[in-house]
């Protein structure tokens, strides 16, 4: 079989066994089919499953809620302080309604790093149990933070008066009566994880975690082989708080991991929009990637990542749709096209293309950041039948120059029409087979009216501090930003 040509796939017969693609090639010959189903993927491109490499199941109902919301007050709608708890059927019908979202635009892998305060083991089980049901494959992990929102927040302090900073941090918060991730070792790291789900840890960003924490986090991602995913410089104030905060390393938090020892190759960095050029060389140097998550850090007026100097400097680098609150589908055609488009702005020279790139970024990279690239993101005997079935009968393939650039520059993921996952169809002509997708939309409707009550209070409270909100970010899209990687930085 000759090497994967995303211009011009060649046509062939794919053979699954179980949950593993066990032959490719033209023509298949099967001598008994019996006990054998065949899907007929003429007139179909069959693409490796795209993984979703940064998502948050946890505010999926927030949907469509906010517009023209910079990151730093977006915090305070996604991740509320004192927030009511949330029901088991909320966070049940949330996960589903999510994974469903998902699949019907052709992931089968998606990294959940869910931020669950407070804790409770129910929850937990919940979202496990919605998993399985629903038949995605899951890179989990719980969010966590062993430092408050506000002293993380460049002004916020000095801004606010001090009878309003109890509304300020948010609930990615450090856990006072539970070790969080102590209690995710003993109860779920140690132990084999359920079918489809692999571990991960998820540091909320290192902001927001004491070296301590960062360090316990790696020696946990080193001892059970789990990757790690956290936040770094979504926005232009968190790259001032490093510069603020940091003057033993220069400003900069990659350096600040590389000289703690834990920038691992097993990190993560999702939006990475603020990096120096000096951190892109220590994440290259030390094999840690990022994830990009091109829809929510535009919509949030966070920037754009330095996409072609991450690509020249060789960092991995996946691809992610982030909330529903901020991004807000979770389809990896439109981030796939929005990373081809600003590769543009990142630098303004013509330079490699970027179908190709943001294909791989879709599917092989996630893969690789999970760690799992030697069993998914490729389409190869050996590997996990994950694989999703774009229907070519559609004004977007007809004609057919180029599979890559129709699929990332003209797909928008009305051609997805069959999706497997671990070996099993999972959306069968545009429809969930695991669970009746009407259950899922009225399992949502029944939480929804107390869902949409809290959210109505969250905003009221937002909205009482909006002038405070404003002013901080004013200071903070004011304040000198050295930054050395023209011809896109601030300096
Ligand atoms: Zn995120």
């Amino acid at each position: 079989m000759p090497a994967t040509d995303w211009n011009e796939p060649p046509r062939a017969d794919i053979a699954i066994a179980g949950d593993k693609i066990v032959g490719i090639g033209l023509d298949y010959r099967i001598d008994d089919t019996r006990n054998m189903e065949i899907l007929d993927a003429r007139d179909h491109l069959v693409l490796p499953g795209f993984v979703n490499a940064h998502y948050h199941s946890h505010d999926v109902l927030a949907k469509g809620t906010l517009e023209e919301v910079p990151l730093e007050t977006w915090r305070l709608y996604a991740l509320p302080p004192q927030y009511p708890p949330r029901s088991t059927e909320e966070i049940y019908a949330r996960t589903l309604l999510g994974a469903l979202e998902c699949l019907r635009s052709g992931m089968t892998t998606i990294q959940d790093m869910l931020t669950l305060y407070p804790y409770e083991e129910r929850h937990m089980d919940a979202v496990m149990k919605a998993y399985d049901e629903v038949g995605i494959r899951v890179v989990f992990a719980l969010q966590y933070a062993d430092r408050r929102g506000i002293d993380t927040i460049p002004f916020w302090k000095d801004t606010f008066p001090p009878e309003l900073h109890p509304l300020l941090s948010t609930a990615a918060e450090p856990e006072h009566e539970l070790d969080l991730i102590g209690h995710f070792e003993t109860t779920r790291l140690k132990s084999p994880p359920p079918p489809r789900v692999s571990w991960a840890l998820g540091p909320s960003a290192p902001e927001r975690c004491s070296p301590a924490l960062m360090r316990r986090t790696v020696e946990l991602a080193q001892r059970y082989d789990v990757p790690i995913y956290t936040h770094i410089y979504e926005s232009r104030g968190m790259a001032l708080q490093a510069r603020l905060t940091l003057p033993h390393y220069s400003g900069l938090l990659i350096r600040r991991l590389a000289e703690e020892g834990v920038l691992d190759r097993r990190l993560n960095f999702a939006h990475s929009v603020w990096l120096s050029r000096e951190e892109i060389d220590l994440l290259a140097e030390h094999n840690a990637g990022v994830v990009l998550n091109p829809q929510g850090n535009l919509k949030m007026k966070c920037g754009i990542a330095p996409i072609r100097t991450l690509q020249d400097a060789g960092v991995r680098i996946g691809l992610g749709c982030d909330n529903c609150s901020c991004s807000d589908a979770q389809n990896m055609f439109v981030a796939m096209k929005l990373f081809a488009l600003l590769a543009a702005i990142s630098d303004p020279v013509p330079g490699p293309p970027q179908s190709v790139r943001a294909l791989r970024a879709a599917t092989e990279a996630g893969a690789e950041g999970a760690r799992l690239g030697d069993v998914l993101g490729r389409i190869a005997p050996g590997l996990k039948a994950d694989l999703t079935l774009s229907d070519t009968r559609d004004p977007t393939f007809s004609p057919m120059n180029s599979a890559a650039r129709q699929l990332v520059h003209i797909e928008a993921g009305r051609g997805v029409r069959h999706v497997i996952v671990d070996g099993k169809v999972v959306v069968r002509d545009r429809r969930l087979t695991t669970v009746d997708e009407s259950t899922i939309y009225d399992a949502v409707n029944a939480v929804f009216p107390e869902f949409r009550r809290d959210f109505a209070t969250i905003s009221q409270r937002v909205a009482k501090l909006q002038p405070w909100l404003d002013c901080a970010h004013r200071q903070i899209m004011a304040a000198e930003l050295d930054i050395d990687r023209l011809p896109f930085g601030d300096a």
